[in-house]
C-alpha cells in the first residue's frame, strides 16, 4: 500500500528550540566543564534539533552538591508547601501541552497523536497525583515519621523521555527528595524544557536539577557517594551493571528494565477488539514500550480468522511523518536503534520464522521500519526470546490455557502480558499463573498514576506509580 502524507498541522513553529543547551543545576542553566556538547537529531528528518552540553565528572558532582544542598530545606517543607510546586508543575504542563508534544515527537519520533493524547496527559496526571500524597505520607501507613531519602540519582532511557522523568520526579519531590536526573542522549530536549518549568514553577534552586550526557555520564551519577537513592530505567544489561556497582554501598535501588510481554488471545475474544489489543500492544510508540506486547499467543483454532484480521488492520497503519495527526507508526528514535531491530528481524527470516509486513511506502531521510509480523516462530527463536523493541510481533498458537502459560512465562523477563477472552474465572486463573508485573484484562497498554508499574525477573524490582512509588523514595517506619 502506498499514501500520500497530509501536511503536517502540529507545525513545529509552536516550539521555540535554541540551538544550545546547558546543564540545569542549582536553577541555572551552565556550560559543562570543557564544554564538550553533542548533538541532538530528529529521527524523522534527520535535522539536528540542538547542541547539548556533555555533562563531565566535575558537573555531575557539582550538581549533586546542589541537590544536597537544596534538600535540607525542601525535605523540611510541611507536605502542604512541597505541593503547592508539583499541583504548580502539573498545571504549567497542562498549559505547555502542545509546545512539549511537538518538541517530544521532534526529538523522538513519535506520532504527535500518542505525545499529544497519551504522553502529555499522563505527564500531567503523574504530578498531580503525587501531588495529592505530599501532605498525607504521615497518615498512609508508612509508620508515624517517614523519612524522605536524600539525592535520588535517576536515569532514564528515550522511549517516554518526559513521561518517564515524570514518573522518577513527582513521587521522589512530593516524598522530600531531591533529584539529579539524566535523561537518554537521544532525547535530552523535553527533560530541559521540564527544567525552565522548574523554574516557571519557582521551585527553589538545586531541587531538580538536570545533566545531559551518555551513558559515562549516567555512571557517573549512579556512582556517586552523595547519591542516597538510585533509580534507573533502561535496558536489562545496563541495569545489571549498575545493580553490580550499587551493591555493597547503602544507596537504595530500584531497577525499571526490559520486557518481552505475552498477549494471548483465546477463541472467546471478540475478533476486532482483540486485534485492536494486539495492534495497539506491539505498534503504540513504534514498539518502543517495555511492556510492548511483543509476542502473541493465539490459541490454534482462532489463529487463522485473528492473523486475517491483524494482516488487514496492519495495511491500514500509516507510516511516516510523525507531526501529521493521521500518523499511526513514527520514526525508529536511533540509527542504532534501527540497526538492532534490523538484525533481530533479519534473525527470524535466517532461523526459518515466516515474515510478513503491508507494502508501504517509507520516506528517504530519517530512520523507520515497516510494522512487521512473524509466523511459524518457536520458542528458539530469537525473535521470541530477546527483547526487539521495535514493531515486530512474533506470533506463537496455543491449545490450552496451561500451554498459554507455560509459554507466556517461558522468558527471563516479567513485566507485563494481556489476556484477551470473555470468561472472567480464564483470566482471574491466568492473571495468578503469569509471572508478570502487569496483567491486563482485555485491554493493553493502560497507564494510571494511581497504579503500580514494575517487573517480576530480569524486568527489575521496585514499583513505580502508586502508593508503592511512594515507599521507593521513603525511609518507612
Ligand atoms: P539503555 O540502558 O541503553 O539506556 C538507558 C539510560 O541509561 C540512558 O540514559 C543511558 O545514557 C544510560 N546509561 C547507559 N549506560 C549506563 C551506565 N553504565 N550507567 C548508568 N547509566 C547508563 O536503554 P535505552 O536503550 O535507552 O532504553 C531501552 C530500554 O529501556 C529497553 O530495554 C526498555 O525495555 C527499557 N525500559 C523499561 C521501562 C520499564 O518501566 N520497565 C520503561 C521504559 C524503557
Amino acid at each position: 500500500m502506498t499514501f500520500a502524507y497530509a501536511p503536517a498541522p502540529e507545525s513545529r513553529s509552536v516550539v521555540d528550540i535554541a540551538p544550545s543547551y546547558g546543564l540545569f543545576i542549582d536553577g541555572e542553566f551552565t556550560e559543562a566543564a570543557g564544554a564538550k556538547v553533542f548533538k541532538t537529531v530528529s529521527p524523522a528528518s534527520e535535522e539536528v534539533l540542538s547542541e547539548v552540553a556533555h555533562a563531565a565528572a566535575e558537573d555531575v558532582d557539582r550538581a549533586v552538591r546542589a541537590a544536597r544542598k537544596a534538600f535540607e530545606k525542601w525535605s523540611a517543607l510541611p507536605g502542604a508547601e512541597r505541593a503547592k510546586y508539583l499541583f504548580r508543575i502539573a498545571r504549567i504542563i497542562q498549559e505547555r501541552s502542545r509546545e512539549l508534544a511537538v518538541l517530544e515527537t521532534l526529538d523522538n519520533g513519535k506520532p504527535i497523536r500518542e505525545s499529544r493524547d497519551s504522553d502529555l496527559p499522563l505527564v500531567a496526571a503523574h504530578f498531580f497525583y503525587y501531588a495529592g500524597w505530599a501532605d498525607k505520607l504521615p497518615y498512609a501507613g508508612f509508620g508515624a515519621d517517614p523519612r524522605p531519602l536524600g539525592v535520588a540519582g535517576q536515569v532514564i532511557p528515550w522511549n517516554f523521555p518526559l513521561l518517564m522523568l515524570a514518573w522518577k520526579i513527582a513521587p521522589a519531590l512530593a516524598a522530600g527528595n531531591t533529584v539529579v536526573l539524566k535523561p537518554a542522549e537521544t532525547t535530552p530536549l523535553s527533560a530541559l524544557f521540564f527544567a525552565d518549568i522548574c523554574r516557571q514553577a519557582g521551585l527553589p534552586k538545586g531541587v531538580v536539577n538536570i545533566i545531559t550526557g551518555d551513558g559515562s555520564t549516567g555512571a557517573e551519577l549512579v556512582t556517586h557517594p552523595g547519591v542516597d537513592k538510585v533509580a534507573f530505567t533502561g535496558s536489562t544489561e545496563v541495569g545489571k551493571a549498575i545493580a553490580r556497582t550499587v551493591a555493597g554501598t547503602d544507596k537504595k535501588l530500584t531497577l525499571e528494565l526490559g520486557g518481552k510481554a505475552a498477549n494471548i488471545v483465546f477463541d472467546d475474544a471478540p475478533v476486532d477488539q482483540a486485534v485492536e489489543g494486539i495492534v495497539n500492544g506491539i505498534f503504540f510508540n513504534q514498539g518502543h514500550v517495555c511492556c510492548a506486547g511483543s509476542r502473541l499467543l493465539v490459541q490454534e483454532s482462532v489463529a487463522d480468522e485473528i492473523l486475517d484480521a491483524l494482516k488487514r488492520r496492519m495495511s491500514t497503519l500509516r507510516v511516516g511523518d510523525p507531526l501529521d495527526k493521521n500518523t499511526d507508526i513514527g520514526a525508529i528514535n536511533s540509527p542504532e536503534q534501527l540497526a538492532r531491530i534490523r538484525e533481530l528481524a533479519d534473525a527470524g527470516e535466517a532461523e526459518g520464522a515466516e515474515r510478513w509486513a503491508p507494502s508501504c511506502e517509507l520516506p528517504s531521510t530519517g530512520y523507520w521500519f515497516a510494522p512487521t509480523l512473524f509466523t511459524g516462530v518457536t520458542q528458539a527463536h530469537r525473535i521470541a526470546r530477546e527483547e526487539i523493541f521495535g514493531p515486530v510481533l512474533s506470533v506463537l498458537t496455543f491449545r490450552t490455557p496451561a500451554e498459554a502459560v507455560e509459554k507466556a512465562n517461558n522468558t527471563p523477563y516479567g513485566l507485563s502480558a494481556g489476556v484477551w477472552t470473555e470468561k472472567g474465572s480464564r483470566i482471574l486463573w491466568m492473571a495468578d499463573k503469569l509471572r508478570a508485573g502487569i496483567v491486563w484484562a482485555n485491554t493493553f497498554n493502560k497507564f494510571d498514576p494511581a497504579s503500580p508499574f514494575g517487573g517480576y525477573k530480569e524486568s527489575g524490582f521496585g514499583r513505580e506509580g502508586g502508593r508503592h512509588g511512594l515507599e521507593a523514595y521513603l525511609n518507612v517506619g
